[in-house]
């Protein structure tokens, strides 16, 4: 549901913010600053490979870093505001702050981070207590009340427990367990025949797992044989888990059962007490996603020694915390996560990954303090307007439909009043107080508020889901839509045009960029193949005539067969798993060409640098996909993500767009010309 890949969500602080309404009596000038025309290749053809005319020009004059997988727009903006924090970082351990306050807290986690010399001469030291308790473990039951502690700290285990809304009751918080386990970011790494997946599993068996193992004091034959039983438990595991398309079916993943259910299914593990010591507390009912999974973890817990699963957490451990560790370690998971599977070159300075991981860890910290400064009131203000704009031009789009019943519409109408928009930054901010950190071990205050995060979630169980709550901080250069609050989350940071003046921006590169590409984009989650399936309070439930989910199924998979089409470097882009992003672009791209045409720099029709309004909104559409990826980082990205590249969520939709083909004067023969009986129109 969320609008960016991983990949690029990152911290961003804003720095300018954009004018998007009343600005019709603004005479734009942009000279040679104008955010989208000066990203342009005049030299390819729009209807050829419009991603690459709208943004060819910055590509060139911007190649990927060596410290980076992808390089684009959030980025650039990254790389501004990353000098900010570190002068408030820096402020911050100057400031002699009283112990437990927000100020301390920053000050010494930064201190910790990049203070060399420790962490070097700390080795895998900080990480001994932990590794003596894996030591001690002799039996399935020390085996698992393991895997419970560890969960408790940030470590992966095989018991994917959290807590969360439960789908068919969002009013309720309940324990959900999920397939979990595998070492390789997605279960098909261990099985597809493509370059890519042989390239990473053979350098996880060849030399990662080996490495780790040796690291953490395993002799040369004992890493050895510590990689082929761990490679082959982790194998089994995978083997058992769903591919990334069919977790997207919310029935199909929801299996509600009680405990005793649970006991029968994997009778190895005394779940009460395990629950117990991951500070679940009370559990009686469970959601099972994957119950295949649970079976196959049951049968690992008896195919596999004792010995063979205590190696697996040993890996995990240092999986989890060695970036925080010395050199040998750090160097290690840069080699094989960062290169290997993403093909960065170097690794970022070390300042600016201490920075990233205290955003991860305390990002509501700092974003309390940016906010104060960049985000006032009336910002606010203009972003829940132009959602507002959306909204009602929404509406109209539905009630134009003509392949979706009266019936429907209605409910259809309700849901969407009922969206719940929350702009810029939480009105309630996180309370950190009972989070410890200190000036070192650094391992050791990532691992203090990894626990942090846990019991602050575990907490929540049995409890009101509270609905002002934010699942990505104000400096964020993302999105999200959560179907079960049926509200879009939309930071400050995802409106930003780095280098540009807001007050200097058109409203038809307002509209691409921020309406059409962000709100847009997560209204339409709501009703993209699983949003729709939730209804106007998040619970899920049938809320469609039948005949009406034929036909947006229908179209649909008009969808997933364009994407399918598509490829990159010998790998398919997968329509399925990528629908629901698709629909929500689509989506996003229609309603928010429609609210543009609304506005008086539409209707007055006047060029801008050579270019029409319309022509300018669908370039700063593709402005928020300004960027590139190295090969390893979209195979990466093909097979683990259900977002598509970049460059496809651009062209891709676009081609189904009649006033795109207006606009770029795009003709049958033309590259990207697909004729009007085959082009998708769901929303
Ligand atoms: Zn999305």
């Amino acid at each position: 549901m969320i609008k960016k890949t991983a990949s690029q969500t990152i911290i961003i602080y804003v720095l300018s913010f954009l004018l998007f309404t009343g600005c019709k009596d603004k005479a734009k000038n942009y000279a040679d600053n104008d955010p989208v025309f000066k990203n342009i290749d005049a030299t390819v053809k729009p209807g050829d490979d419009f991603f690459k005319y709208a943004n060819g020009a910055w590509l060139k004059k911007n190649p990927i870093p060596p410290a980076y997988a992808s390089w684009g727009i959030g980025n650039v903006v990254e790389e501004e505001l990353r000098n900010r924090m570190k002068k408030i970082n820096e402020d911050a351990l100057k400031a002699n702050a009283p112990k437990g306050s927000n100020t301390q807290k920053i000050g010494d986690f930064y201190y910790s981070g990049i203070d060399t010399v420790n962490i070097e001469k700390q080795g895998l030291s900080p990480l001994k207590d932990e590794l003596d308790k894996i030591d001690l473990v002799t039996d399935i039951k020390g085996l698992v009340d393991e895997f419970a502690h560890l969960k408790t700290i940030g470590v992966e285990t095989p018991i994917g427990a959290y807590a969360g809304q439960d789908s068919k009751n969002s009013s309720k918080i309940v324990l959900q367990l999920d397939q979990a386990g595998i070492g390789l970011p997605d279960r098909d790494y261990y099985f597809n025949t493509d370059a890519h997946s042989i390239a990473v599993r053979n350098d996880y068996q060849q030399k990662h797992l080996p490495t780790i193992f040796k690291l953490a004091g395993l002799l040369p034959d004992a890493a050895i044989a510590a990689t082929k039983k761990v490679y082959d438990l982790e194998k089994f595991l995978a083997d058992s888990s769903r591919k990334l398309e069919n977790l997207r079916d919310p029935y199909h993943n929801y299996n509600k059962m009680p405990l005793t259910g649970l006991n029968k299914l994997v009778p190895e593990v005394d779940w009460k007490s395990a629950f117990e010591q991951m500070d679940y507390k009370n559990v009686d009912t469970v959601i099972i996603g994957q119950p295949e999974y649970y079976r196959a973890f049951s049968k690992a817990l008896k195919t596999y020694s004792i010995d063979d699963w205590k190696n697996y957490l040993r890996k995990n451990l240092i999986s989890a915390f060695g970036s925080y560790l010395s050199k040998p370690f750090d160097q290690e998971l840069f080699r094989f996560y960062g290169k290997v599977l993403n093909g960065s070159k170097e690794q970022l300075p070390r300042w600016k990954r201490v920075l990233d991981t205290e955003n991860g860890l305390m990002g509501e910290v700092l974003g309390q303090i940016f906010v104060k400064e960049y985000f006032p009131e009336k910002t606010k203000e203009r972003y829940v307007n132009l959602v507002e704009t959306m909204r009602a031009t929404f509406k109209e789009h539905i009630e134009k439909l003509d392949w979706m019943s009266p019936q429907t519409k209605e409910k259809a109408y309700f849901k969407l009043r009922k969206v719940m928009p929350k702009v810029g930054y939480p009105d309630k901010w996180k309370d950190f107080s009972t989070l410890e950190i200190n000036r070192g071990p650094y391992a050791l205050n990532v691992m203090r508020a990894n626990n942090w995060w846990h019991k602050y979630s575990a907490a929540k169980l049995g409890k009101p889901v509270d609905r002002t709550e934010w699942g990505i901080t104000p400096q964020t250069y993302n999105a999200y839509y959560n179907p079960s609050n049926n509200e879009i989350v939309l930071p400050a940071g995802i409106f930003t045009i780095p280098g540009a003046k807001d007050e200097d921006i058109d409203d038809a590169v307002i509209y691409g960029y921020a309406a059409a590409s962000t709100i847009g984009h997560e209204m339409t989650h709501g009703f993209d193949d699983e949003g729709r399936q939730f209804d106007a309070k998040g619970n899920l439930k049938a809320w469609w005539l039948p005949q009406d989910s034929v036909k947006f199924t229908q179209r649909a998979q008009m969808l997933i067969n364009q994407f399918n089409g598509y490829s990159i470097y010998g790998l398919h882009v997968n329509g399925k798993a990528t629908q629901g992003e698709n629909i929500a672009d689509l989506g996003g791209i229609v309603i928010g060409l429609d609210a543009f045409k609304k506005t008086d720099q539409y209707k007055e029709g006047k060029t801008l640098n050579g270019l029409t309004p319309l022509q300018r909104y669908f370039l700063g559409y593709a402005l928020g996909w300004l960027g590139q990826d190295r090969q390893e980082s979209l195979s990466s990205q093909i097979l683990t993500n259900p977002h598509a590249p970049g460059f496809m969520r651009v062209n891709g939709p676009f081609t189904d767009v009649p006033e795109f083909y207006e606009a770029f004067h795009i003709k049958k023969g033309d590259k990207m010309w697909i004729d009007p009986d085959k082009r998708v129109k769901i929303w």
